[in-house]
């Protein structure tokens, strides 16, 4: 049976940043990714200034944005017509770093390439169909019309949103209660300004209409919205109501004039679904396998980036992996609780509806709030405590 340090179940952003970062170091690592050839799936494509932090501490942040990366330094928050907030992310943020925007398919395809080359085995178009816990865990990988057990000594499941690794491993997935949902359509052609993130909010409609162009008038657009509220905006009839809703949630009607829709439209509950403490018995679980977050909030990029880094540096600090991955599992569950919690309040703020979310807005409108001061999702989970006072800060209760 072949032998490897680390397997990885998928090569997405988690598996093929983590891999690159362990092979480079000596380790060998097994990527074992489904696909032959990334396609657009609708995923994160607008990394937060924290994100962009841990993105240079694994020194991928040049890759990012030599492969296809756009920097945006501006983020322009509407309600309305009316522009509430321009801010300069490289003054305002701890990191002092912009957001990147990517085409997600071209960001997957430079990383696994880039794992490649650091000296991981990647194979493609094969697929893992079981893991084996214990102190000598295994994965079974169907591969080329065959199939084959390794061994390792940690498997990562970086298997994504519906990972089946959580099952494999005998982890509890736990879930929120459905309240948001958010539909992605990319478009060409759109001719707005490069550098700037924007966001526009109907807070009568709880519903926000986001763009985070890509360079070269390339632009996803995502709106977000109350569940029990909105249409579920899905497949090629729905082009024309995305860019209804997306008028009716704020974007000015020309922001589409000239532009084309390209790739699919699908709409993505945004409750979370997670794991505590994504360790136990030589699996780990690493990006949207231990934590989907509300994709509303755009963390999914930097938490899997935080992941990365925190289960290497565990491991790289021991030679007992078994503690290494529980050191991580109690790192994951301490971050990922604070965006958890942050995530709830902000998603009482801006999108409840009802008296109760409108009184809270009203604190937005009126300056009493200002994002800036207090802006996990763009500073990091450790930027401010999840406490009482800080809860009052954010909904005035
Ligand atoms: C609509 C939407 C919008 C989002 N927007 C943002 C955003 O703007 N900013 C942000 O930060 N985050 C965003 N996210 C979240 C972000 O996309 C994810 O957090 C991130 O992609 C997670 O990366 P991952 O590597 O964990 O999983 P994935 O990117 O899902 O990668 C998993 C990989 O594993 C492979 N795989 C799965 N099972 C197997 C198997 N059994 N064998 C082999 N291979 C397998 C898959 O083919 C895939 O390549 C969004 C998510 C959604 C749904």
């Amino acid at each position: 049976m072949k032998s490897y340090d680390i397997a990885t179940i998928g090569g997405g952003l988690g598996g093929s940043a983590l891999a690159k970062s362990m092979a480079e170091r000596g380790y060998r690592v097994l990527v074992v990714e489904g696909t032959t050839a990334f396609k657009d799936r609708i995923r994160g494509e607008q990394l937060a200034s924290w994100g962009s932090a841990e993105a240079k501490e694994l020194g991928l942040y040049d890759l990012l944005l030599e492969s296809n990366g756009n920097e945006m330094v501006w983020w322009d928050i509407y309600v309305g017509a009316g522009r509430i907030a321009h801010r300069d992310l490289t003054a305002t943020t701890p990191s002092r770093l912009p957001n990147l925007s990517f085409f997600h398919p071209e960001m997957q395809e430079a990383l696994i390439e880039a794992a490649e080359t650091a000296g991981a085995e990647v194979r493609r178009g094969a697929r893992v169909t079981a893991a084996k816990p214990g102190a000598d865990p295994e994965v079974t990988v169907e591969w080329d019309g065959g199939s084959e057990t390794v061994s390792c000594r940690m498997v990562v499941a970086c298997d994504g949103r519906n990972s089946g690794a959580r099952r494999w491993g005998g982890f509890e997935r736990r879930r929120d209660e459905d309240r948001l949902q958010i539909a992605g359509l990319l478009f060409e052609g759109m001719e707005i300004e490069a550098d700037t993130a924007r966001l526009s909010f109907n807070f009568v409609e709880s519903q926000g209409a986001l763009l985070f162009p890509q360079g070269g008038g390339r632009v996803r657009s995502y709106i977000a919205s109350w569940k029990a509220l909105h249409p579920r905006l899905q497949g090629e009839g729905a082009k024309g109501r995305f860019l209804e809703e997306a008028k009716k949630a704020g974007l000015p009607p020309e922001t589409f004039d000239g532009a084309a829709p390209v790739g699919p439209l699908a709409t993505f509950d945004g409750a979370d679904e997670y794991v505590e403490h994504p360790y136990r018995d030589g699996i780990a679980l690493l990006g949207d396998a231990a934590s989907s977050s509300d994709p509303s909030w755009g963390q999914g990029l930097s938490l899997t980036l935080r992941d990365v880094r925190t289960l290497r540096d565990k491991l790289l600090e021991s030679e007992d992996w078994d503690a290494a991955g529980h050191a991580y599992a109690a790192a994951h569950d301490e971050y990922y609780g604070r965006l958890h919690t942050f995530e709830d309040w902000f998603t009482k703020l801006m999108y409840e509806p009802g008296e109760a979310g409108k009184r809270r807005r009203m604190r937005l409108m009126t300056g009493e709030l200002n994002m800036e001061e207090f802006d996990p999702f763009q500073s990091g989970p450790e930027s401010s405590e999840p406490d009482a006072v800080t809860r009052e800060a954010v909904l005035g209760e």
